[in-house]
C-alpha cells in the first residue's frame, strides 16, 4: 500500500486493482512502462480501501489502465466487497480512459450503476 500516512491531509484516495494493460495500442506507453498484466487480491484492495474508510475519505479514484478488462474476476467481486463492508461510503471516479467496448458489450454498466459508480 501507498505510503498514504504522509500525506497530513488527504481529500480523496487513488487506488490501482491493476497493473499494465493486455492491449497493444502503438501510441500507448503503458507496455513500455510495464509489460504485463496482474491485479491486486481483493483482500489487499479492501484493505487498502479501509484505510481511507478510516480518514474518512469517501471519494477514490482508480488509475487503472484496464480497470474493465476481466472486470467479472477483479473489479466487480471488488465493488462488491467494499459495498458490503462500507455500505456504500464511497465515490469511485475514474479520470483514466474506460474500454468503452466493455460497457456496450458487457452487462458492466448495469452493475457498475449499482454501485455508486
Ligand atoms: S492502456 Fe489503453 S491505450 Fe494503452 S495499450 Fe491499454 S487499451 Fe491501449
Amino acid at each position: 500500500m501507498p505510503e498514504w500516512n504522509l500525506y497530513e491531509k488527504l481529500s480523496y484516495g487513488v487506488i490501482k486493482l491493476t497493473e499494465g494493460c493486455v492491449y497493444k495500442c502503438s501510441y500507448c506507453a503503458s507496455r513500455v512502462l510495464y509489460d504485463g498484466f496482474k491485479a491486486l487480491s481483493i483482500d489487499e484492495a479492501v484493505s487498502q480501501m479501509e484505510y481511507f474508510y478510516k480518514r474518512n475519505i469517501r471519494d477514490v479514484v482508480f488509475y487503472d489502465d484496464a480497470l474493465l478488462y476481466n472486470a467479472d474476476k477483479i473489479l466487480i467481486p471488488f465493488l462488491e466487497k467494499v459495498n458490503e463492508k462500507f455500505e456504500g461510503f464511497f465515490r469511485f471516479h475514474t479520470p483514466n480512459a474506460l474500454h468503452a467496448r466493455f460497457l456496450k458489450e458487457g452487462e458492466y454498466k448495469e452493475k457498475l450503476a449499482k454501485k455508486n459508480w
